[in-house]
């Protein structure tokens, strides 16, 4: 979500002229978008800031001035807070304000230090739909497109309902708009995202709520976009409508980012996750039985107060009951002001011996899972030139990497491409006889 709200922080900086660049010492304005989901966030952006404060500096002896913004859930946390450890800082913008930026930078440029991160009573999206406000401009064949943000579950380890605030769904007309947009510039692949995505219950074309199944079938018809995924999902939201979407939309990818975060009832529990494991595992066996090769992959925290070695052992063998594709996992890491944090604590030494642990079992899935696709075909999304010469890298519909050699000209294009080597992060493959998959034809494979 960083990342698309960081490119939409760029759309709406353009019209008062302002362009990216890939260099920070180039930069007048450099925009810190942060993140406070583990600890040390807070710590970690200071320490930046020190950094680009000497940047800052440098470029004012060659009469230079260059401002400093601190946006993101961070941001949101500190608040006043920053301007007062880091003078240096110019703009503190919350994660629900950014679309302000055009005007805070001004006030900045102006002399002033500007703090914002009072929740607004404006739509955010909507001031970035508006297209006098934000171009939203295509950065290559796929995109992120935010429907839903916030969170009202409020589970006891994360601070997301606090820094991002109450959930809202974005009307699908605003959505259909951004992701035709995007087509028409060259989007191929859109991934919907929401810290929630599978709550969304945005007004519909009709009025009504919709559910996040019905938005895809409808962005499923938006011409020139081939492939839709959508993260994060809760156990919790993963209705029968959505269900029956992964058994019928074509369009829709065959992997789902479905994070547990343990295997232990009681944890569970502790955690406010309100599902049991059985719940959990009679969901995926729900979309499994409407279309059988679907991948999963989820979000564990080990460590969590109270969790035992019991416990744990059952984290791992949901691990195994489940065969991910693949897993992020993280050491359970305190957050003030949230309920897991004032619990008693596993000490550092059991996380990270249970990390560990976990990461190897994830791994053995991992491969084992990337190693079934040796000598078979897989339909790739080419996005952009590989490491080497007239290689491309492009997308697996089980999100793999998948490097093959292949014209610049075939990038936007789906190939179909036969995996003759498995790599543990991607797979490589050569064009298949036909390399044609029906939906569009490769100009000059
Ligand atoms: N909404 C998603 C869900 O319900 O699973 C997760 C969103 S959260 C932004 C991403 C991941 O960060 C979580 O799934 C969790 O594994 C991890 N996370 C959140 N708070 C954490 C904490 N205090 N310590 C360690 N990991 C944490
Ligand atoms: Fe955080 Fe996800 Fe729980 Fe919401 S559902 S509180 S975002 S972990």
């Amino acid at each position: 979500m960083n990342v698309y709200d960081s490119h939409r922080m760029a759309d709406t900086l353009a019209p008062a002229g302002f362009a990216e660049t890939a260099r920070p010492e180039e930069a007048d304005l450099v925009i810190l978008n942060t993140c406070h989901i583990r600890e040390k966030a807070a710590e970690k952006v200071y320490s930046e800031i020190g950094r680009i404060r000497v940047m800052k500096e440098a470029a004012a002896a060659e009469g230079r001035r260059v401002l400093i913004a601190v946006a993101g859930c961070v941001a949101q946390a500190e608040g006043e807070e920053i301007v007062r450890r880091a003078p240096s800082v110019d703009v503190v913008v919350g994660s629900q304000n950014y679309h302000r930026l055009p005007t805070l930078i001004a006030r900045a440029a102006g002399g002033e230090q500007v703090v914002d991160t009072e929740f607004p009573v404006e739509d955010k999206f909507e001031v970035l739909a508006s297209p006098e406000r934000a171009a939203i401009r295509a950065r290559g064949v796929t995109a992120f497109v935010t429907v839903q943000e916030g969170c009202d579950k409020f589970c006891t380890f994360c601070v997301v309902p606090y820094t991002r605030g109450a959930e809202v769904s974005r009307p699908v007309a605003q959505i259909v708009a951004e992701v035709e947009r995007l087509a028409e510039a060259g989007v191929r692949e859109i991934t919907l995202i929401g810290q929630n995505v599978n709550a969304y219950h945005g007004q519909g074309e009709d009025g009504a709520p919709s559910s996040l199944g019905r938005l895809l079938r409808r962005l499923a018809g938006v011409p020139g976009i081939l492939r839709l995924r959508y993260t994060t999902s809760h156990p919790r939201d993963m209705d029968d409508d959505l269900v029956r979407a992964h058994a019928e939309l074509e369009a829709l990818m065959p992997y789902v980012h479905l994070p547990v975060q343990s295997g232990s009832d009681s944890i569970l529990a502790a955690m406010n996750r309100r599902h049991t494991r059985d719940e959990y595992l009679a969901v995926i066996a729900a979309l499994r039985a409407g279309r059988a090769d679907l991948a999963f992959t989820s979000d564990f925290i080990v460590g969590f107060p109270g969790e035992t070695e019991e416990d744990f052992r059952a984290t791992l063998a949901l691990v195994d009951a489940v065969g991910y594709a693949s897993a992020f996992s993280f050491m359970y890491s305190p957050r003030p002001g949230t309920p897991a944090a004032e619990m008693e604590q596993v000490p550092d030494e059991v996380k990270s011996e249970r990390l560990q642990r976990l990461q190897a079992a994830i791994t053995r899935h991992q491969r084992a899972f990337n190693a079934g696709f040796a000598g078979r075909d897989l339909d790739v999304l080419l996005e952009k030139p590989g490491k080497l010469p007239g290689q491309l890298v492009g997308k697996s519909p089980y999100l793999q990497a998948v490097q093959v050699m292949a014209p610049r000209s075939a990038i936007g294009q789906i190939a179909r491409v036969t995996i003759t080597e498995v790599g543990s992060n991607s797979l490589f493959g050569a064009l298949a006889e036909p390399a044609i998959v029906p939906q569009l034809a490769i100009a000059g494979a």
